[in-house]
């Protein structure tokens, strides 16, 4: 039977992070893997989460099965952390899930299972894996405009005018903060008029979010969640904590599910249930226990937030030193985009040929379609990447 398998296409980024393992020059540039690193080089283990794993250890007197919707107290602090006091608590189902992928896959399979015919609206581009997973459910997709790689900004005029040709039913998939490949988001006016949109065709805004805290601040990057949410008859939410909390590994996630009609939450959260039994059973505990006790735990929360910060801000200041970088060599502000892009994504908008350049003259590493990962930079290391990127002649 095994021989009637065909070969899957190489994931892009595990295949780049082979070959620039493989790249002997000392100096090469990793801005490939979308994962956070500090100043060295490292993803370090957050300090909060680490005394949380220490009193867990301790402390934890069993590991016998949560629930299938995992510990309740995950689900209760995550909707205080993504949604705030924004929607009933009554309103709102929600499931552990392994890691955000986890949660976005399961949002998916929950819209199966209501419309079999929803398409699912994409932006262009989208996190790879949202298209990845949809094909592998055989679930139609359409995708709407977004990046404008001319300014490094959005198309929101396109956006808006292929977002209304969703049918009732279809299902919008946004990117709540800190957007994935491109960098760039909508301001809150854009949010809100996207919203009207989405309520006017009838569909269902489903919400990734990722990157909570890694773009304008942690209330801030949950606002247009929270207006979504609060501004539709019913959302889906698929929540990480692989970036935030830095527990890639741990496979930590939620997929919330709001419904304005508390009658339906019953049937909602009974159906999210039985989602994670048929693919996983119980969902993974650790890195959830993690969570709920950092976000349960006020000393706790506070060194998280600070150590949060100290990140996103980090990430922050070498957009800007890159920008100015750029500015200075290249003599235009072409490159401005740069630090009005949060998270740690930036689409540089050049073309393949050019990604090949850099990676081939100068070993800067970066995903085919010119994302790069801020958080791969250093102060040492931007001067050289604006270099090569003015020599590639970008
Ligand atoms: N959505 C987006 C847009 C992402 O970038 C990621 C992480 N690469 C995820 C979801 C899920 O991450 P994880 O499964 O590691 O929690």
């Amino acid at each position: 039977m095994f021989e009637a398998l065909k070969e899957q296409p190489a994931d892009k980024i595990l295949a780049l992070m082979q070959s620039f393992k493989e790249d002997p020059r000392e100096d090469k540039l990793d801005l490939g893997v979308g994962v956070y690193k500090d100043a060295h080089g490292n993803t370090p283990i957050m300090r909060a989460v680490k005394t949380a794993e220490k009193r867990l250890w301790e402390e934890q007197e069993t590991k016998a099965y949560t629930g299938l919707a995992g510990d309740p107290l995950f689900a209760e602090r995550m909707r205080e952390l993504v949604l705030g006091d924004t929607v009933e608590a009554g309103t709102v189902s929600a499931v552990a899930t392994p890691g955000g992928t986890g949660a976005v896959r399961q949002g998916f399979d929950m819209v199966r299972m209501a419309n079999p015919d929803a398409v699912i609206h994409v932006s262009d581009p989208t996190w790879p894996n949202h298209l990845s997973i949809l094909k592998h459910m055989g679930m139609p997709v359409a995708p709407y405009r977004y990046f404008d790689s001319e300014s490094g900004g959005i198309d929101f005029a396109g956006m808006i005018a292929d977002i209304v040709q969703a049918k009732p039913g279809d299902v919008v998939l946004l990117h709540g903060c800190c957007h994935n490949p491109t960098g760039a988001n909508l301001s809150l006016v854009e949010w809100k008029h996207v919203v009207e949109k989405i309520n006017e065709v009838g569909a269902i805004p489903m919400i990734d979010l990722a990157y909570q805290g890694f773009g304008d601040g942690l209330e801030a990057d949950a606002a247009a969640t929270r207006l979504v949410a609060e501004s539709c008859p019913e959302t889906i939410i698929a929540a990480s904590c692989s970036k935030n909390f830095g527990i890639y590994r741990e496979r930590t996630g939620i997929l919330m599910a709001v419904a304005q009609d508390p009658a339906k939450k019953k049937v909602v959260q009974g159906t999210l249930a039985y989602l994670n039994r048929q693919n996983f059973s119980f969902p993974p505990d650790h890195g959830a226990r993690l969570v709920l006790t950092v976000l349960g735990d006020a000393e706790l929360r506070a060194d998280w937030e600070a150590e949060l910060e100290d990140m996103r801000t980090g990430m922050l200041e070498l957009r800007r030193v890159l920008a100015d970088e750029l500015r200075q060599r290249s003599n235009s502000d072409r490159f401005e985009f740069l630090a009005e892009h949060r998270g740690m994504f930036s689409r540089l908008g050049v073309s393949p040929e050019m990604v090949e350049k850099l990676r081939a003259d100068h070993g800067v590493y970066m995903v085919g379609d010119s994302r790069i990962n801020v958080a791969g930079l250093n102060r040492d290391t931007v001067p050289k990447l604006a270099q090569a990127i003015v020599d590639a002649g970008i």
